[in-house]
């Protein structure tokens, strides 16, 4: 932290200030110049409030020098993490691919998407069964009915699954049978929600907010990681902007920043991102040209017939024949798919 001092600071005043940095732990250094006296703070500067300090008599303006994230930053761990769920790794050279509905509709409709998804080449299923739904009136999912059936449909293919949780208090129980929490965009400052997630040793995929910037989002599994879960997976999926053609403007080039900035993989779901299944497709290949660590797409057998999500779901063939023409592009960017 640098703090300049205002031109008649009085030495009262810089006493009081270099008294509060070392209250905190932190040293205060000194440089007296021509026309400014600057104060440099040495230290981890998160513990000292940026705001509160810019409020001291004396102080004209502060400027952090660190990121308000430690745990999530790549400065804290340079080396990229790799999350392994039952064996398929997120983060490695090979990308993940988590597919399937929106909702869980039945154990009929969830086992047979599954299976095909499985051959068309996702390695985690995913499938809602809580779920944060606009409407009161809009079906809010099949609750541990559907976690039931997510566990089955494991059991019938062996993909590790992945599912939203909204609340506090259904965490012990969706963690029973997930093997990925799923903290949906309109949870992704759900302060509560995030700490006591941090308290489970299950992988968590944190969805960006509908309009959080990149350093909320960031501060969002820092607040995970704080409580000892460090096993956070980002996921761009599209924020709120002033373009009505799609759902949601997809920030491809979050991709790129949060991977220079973190250590944490970052996978894209062009599926809420656009909330078209045709534009999903190419920014799905976009998103892999783009470095990303992998995607969640929802797939659905009837998309008509769908209980929610159906316009941006892919037909279980259309999934297959993007995952083939993503090999290629994979490739030419070093990975493998
Ligand atoms: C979902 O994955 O079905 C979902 C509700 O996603 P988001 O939180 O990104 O809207
Ligand atoms: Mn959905």
């Amino acid at each position: 932290m640098i703090i300049v001092l205002r031109t008649d600071a009085t030495e009262k005043q810089i006493i009081r200030i270099r008294a509060k940095i070392a209250g905190a732990g932190l040293t205060p250094h000194i440089s007296k110049g021509v026309e400014r006296t600057i104060m440099m703070v040495v230290g981890d500067e998160r513990v000292l409030d940026q705001a509160g300090m810019e409020t001291m008599p004396g102080v004209d303006r502060v400027m952090s020098v660190l990121p308000p994230y430690k745990l999530a930053s790549r400065d804290f761990k340079p080396e990229d993490t790799i999350i392994k769920v039952r064996g398929v790794s997120i983060g490695g050279k090979k990308l993940c691919v988590m597919a399937g509905p929106c909702s869980v509709e039945s154990e009929k409709q969830l086992i047979s998407v599954a299976k095909k998804v499985k051959k068309g080449g996702a390695n985690i299923l995913r499938g809602g069964a809580f779920k944060p739904r606009t409407s009161p009136y809009a079906f809010q999912g099949m609750g541990e009915d559907g976690l039931k059936i997510l566990a089955a449909a494991r059991e019938a293919t062996g993909l590790p699954i992945v599912t939203e949780v909204m609340d506090t208090r259904t965490i012990a129980l969706i963690s029973k049978y997930a093997d990925i929490l799923q903290v949906g965009a309109r949870n992704m400052q759900n302060f509560e929600l995030l700490k006591e997630i941090g308290e489970y040793k299950i992988p968590v995929l944190l969805k960006r907010g509908l309009s959080s910037t990149i350093k909320e989002w960031l501060m969002s599994a820092e607040y995970i990681m704080s409580r000892g879960n460090h096993q956070v997976i980002m996921c761009e999926r599209g924020i709120r902007t002033f373009e009505d053609s799609t759902r949601n403007t997809l920030d491809l080039s979050a991709v790129s920043v949060v991977k220079h900035l973190s250590h944490l993989p970052v996978i894209v779901d062009p599926s809420h991102g656009t909330g078209k299944w045709r534009w999903a497709i190419p920014m799905s290949k976009a998103a892999v040209a783009g470095g990303a660590d992998g995607l969640m797409l929802e797939v659905h057998e009837k998309p008509e017939e769908a209980l929610s999500d159906g316009d941006q779901s892919l037909l279980p063939e259309k999934f297959a024949k993007l995952i083939k023409e993503l090999k290629p592009i994979a490739k030419a960017v070093g990975r493998a798919i």
